[in-house]
């Protein structure tokens, strides 16, 4: 009985394994081709072209320019502390060199009240210019003040200290040595009405007027512009014009409105620091 089962059995694994051999050799060769073509794969990847990465880049970008510009600070520029500068600075906050007194003095040839003023050689031809200039429009100036050497501004300020204290002083003229007068440069201008003269009404005459809008053509500036006391350390004074040059004059106009020279140039200015 159990060996007519064993034929069947030999006939039926014979089957299988005609089927399953084949089956086996087909999947052996699929692995090996797989695992041919993943090996072909794992043989390219691990060198992922390291010439081609590394070499491209040796710009690894160089400082972010901590250069901060060559500008030079104007508290050490010397085009406002050299004697002969015509950018030569005297506010509160800048005293003059001690005893300092101009080289080139000369009396412009205009209508002058109260003295016979100088002024440095350039700013007295400018202001005769200045004056010729206004005559042809009708407008006629009047040179109020100009060159104060340090012993007569030490005289004038001394007389107000007496007149009203020293704030008093401080609030309408400069100590010797801080004046805007002391450097050759400055001038106060009237018109042929003297009633205006040093007066913030001055900015209502004809002469006024016509500083206002001329004195930068002739290198002269309004030296203390309205509203800017805290910067220039004076009050409005209309009157009062500082020679810089033509060139530096007309940069000063075209930077603004009541552009002072303390915030054109950067310089400090306002109060006595004592
Ligand atoms: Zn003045």
């Amino acid at each position: 009985m159990a060996k007519k089962k064993s034929p069947k059995r030999r006939i039926r694994f014979d089957r299988i394994a005609m089927i399953v051999i084949p089956v086996l050799l087909i999947a052996i060769g699929v692995l090996l081709i797989i695992s041919l073509f993943s090996g072909n794969k794992g043989k390219t990847k691990p060198s992922p072209e390291p010439t081609a990465e590394t070499t491209p880049e040796p710009a690894a970008t160089p400082t972010p320019e901590p250069t901060p510009e060559p500008t030079t600070d104007p508290e050490t520029d010397s085009r406002f502390f050299d004697t002969d500068s015509y950018l030569i600075i005297a506010n509160k906050k800048h005293k003059l060199p001690d005893g300092y007194v101009p080289a080139d003095l000369a009396y412009p040839e205009v209508d002058m009240r109260y003295n016979n003023w100088t002024m440095r050689w350039d700013a007295a031809v400018a202001l005769e210019e200045m004056f010729a200039a206004a005559a042809e429009e009708d407008v006629h100036l009047v040179m109020g003040s100009g060159y104060r050497g340090e012993d007569f501004q030490k005289v004038l300020y001394d007389g107000y200290v007496a007149e009203g204290g020293q704030s008093y002083a401080d609030s309408i003229s400069s100590r010797p040595g801080y004046s805007d007068h002391q450097t050759g440069l400055a001038t106060d201008l009237c018109g042929q009405d003297s009633d205006y003269d040093l007066t913030q009404d001055f900015e209502n005459t004809k002469e006024g007027k016509w500083l206002a809008a001329n004195a930068h053509k002739y290198g002269f500036i309004m030296r203390y512009p309205k509203g800017k006391e805290d910067i220039t350390g004076y009050a409005y004074e209309p009157w009062h014009f500082r020679y810089i040059t033509k060139e530096e004059a007309q940069k000063l106009h075209d930077a603004g409105e009541n552009m002072t020279f303390e915030e054109f140039y950067g310089l400090s200015g306002g109060d006595y620091a004592e």
